[in-house]
């Protein structure tokens, strides 16, 4: 059976995605760019193996973005001081394996398609260079000193994409020789091809296909991926309820009211931010506030509530996910909540880094009824709406 390898050219530096570290490495929905890249080809199951030509000093970031993929993943390579230079120390390194062909392919396009591998490698049954391209769509103008000199006519021109597919032997060889014509730089494998007066056969591309490049690119990735992986609505209740001891006020959502008595308990007290934590919990099945920090650990003693709070977040953004809204509703008589309302609202947005307007605060009393009527405690119950990607929790099972 013909062998297939696909080379990933990860070595670039690029930083222009607003972050620290190189692109390929940038988090993109709960996963690095290069482990949906990796992913996208190992799925495929005529590719027989995956190797990745890296910066050394980026060795650390490989080893994260490649940790979840043992089958096919090969030794990864060093790269050189150009892209092309990159490859070719890639070929070189691939001879090992004797593969018939390779796929050349750049870490920033995460959305390559099965469809699109297929048609790269059909072409190469009968060509020894395969080039997947979209037509260009915007006008294009030649300009000079910001003047327009010519609009070029755009129907012979197209983008070219990666993976690019080619015998391997003859790749390998044409590098070789472009390494010894040190005149001419190369922006992609295809070009060397060309040059030497190869036949490239063209084949389709992938509208998603498009190589991270800027902060908005990730911005429209993160679309790409929202639309690929359909959100689903969870909901979570919680309720809570903490006795009045004396003291000289009460923490309802992180801010403190004075009052003639304090909320009894083993944190802060907080019966409201209590209610709402377990209500997120509740929304991605995670139990209570009590089996993630055990009330008799002595560590939890007089703790801020907002940790818990933080955690549940935390939680939820881990799956990928989003708090859409929640609202939380204090019971009591008194102290009166409405004057400390706005102060509540904003110190939970701080501490779940969400928009106050998905954040409601409500107080009721109980018509001096049952314990709160009574003036012996303070009870809280909330209510959180999530949004979850359907698709990662359902391959978590
Ligand atoms: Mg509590």
């Amino acid at each position: 059976m013909t062998k297939t390898i696909v080379l990933i050219v990860a070595a670039g530096k690029g930083l222009r995605a607003g972050q620290d570290v190189p692109k390929q490495y940038v988090d993109l929905a709960g996963r690095m760019v290069l482990s949906r890249t990796i992913e996208a080809f190992i799925a495929h199951q005529l590719i027989a193996g995956i190797a990745i030509v890296i910066s050394p000093q980026d060795i650390e970031l490989y080893h994260q973005a490649t940790k979840e993929f043992s089958d096919k993943l090969l030794a990864s390579i060093n790269g050189g001081k150009t892209r092309q230079e990159s490859v070719y120390n890639g070929l070189k390194a691939l001879q090992e394996y004797a593969p018939d062909r390779v796929l050349i392919h750049d870490a920033a396009r995460p959305f390559v398609e099965n469809l699109l591998i297929d048609r790269v490698l059909q072409g190469l049954e009968n060509h020894d260079a395969v080039l997947p391209i979209l037509p260009v769509t915007d006008t294009i103008k030649q300009v000079a000193n910001h003047l327009v000199s010519a609009t070029v006519d755009r129907t012979d021109l197209f983008a070219a994409q990666t993976p690019q597919g080619f015998n391997f032997l003859h790749i390998l060889d044409l590098h070789e020789q472009a390494q010894k014509d040190t005149t001419t730089t190369f922006t992609d494998d295809v070009s060397i091809a060309e040059s030497a007066g190869i036949e490239v056969l063209c084949v389709d591309g992938g509208h998603d296909n498009h190589k991270l490049t800027t902060s908005r690119d990730m911005k429209i990735a993160q679309l790409i991926l929202s639309d690929q992986q359909p959100l689903e609505t969870r909901i979570g209740s919680g309720f809570d309820v903490h006795r009045f001891e004396p003291g000289d006020g009460v923490i309802l959502c992180g801010v403190k009211i004075p009052f003639n008595k304090q909320l009894k308990g083993h944190s802060d007290a907080d019966v409201a931010m209590h209610a709402l934590t377990d209500a997120i919990y509740g929304s991605i099945g995670e139990g209570d506030i009590g089996s993630h920090f055990p009330p008799n650990q002595a560590q939890w003693q007089g703790a801020a509530s907002n940790i818990f709070l933080q955690h549940a977040v935390e939680l939820v953004r881990e799956r990928g996910g989003n708090i859409v809204n929640v609202d939380v509703t204090i019971i009591c008589e008194q102290p009166k909540i409405g004057p400390h309302r706005e102060a509540m609202r904003a110190a939970l947005s701080t501490i779940m880094e969400t928009d106050i307007s998905r954040i409601s605060i409500k107080a009721t009393t109980t018509e001096q009824l049952g314990f709160t009527g009574r003036n012996e405690g303070i009870a809280a119950q909330a209510v959180a709406t999530i949004a979850l990607p359907t698709a990662l929790e359902q391959k978590n099972v």
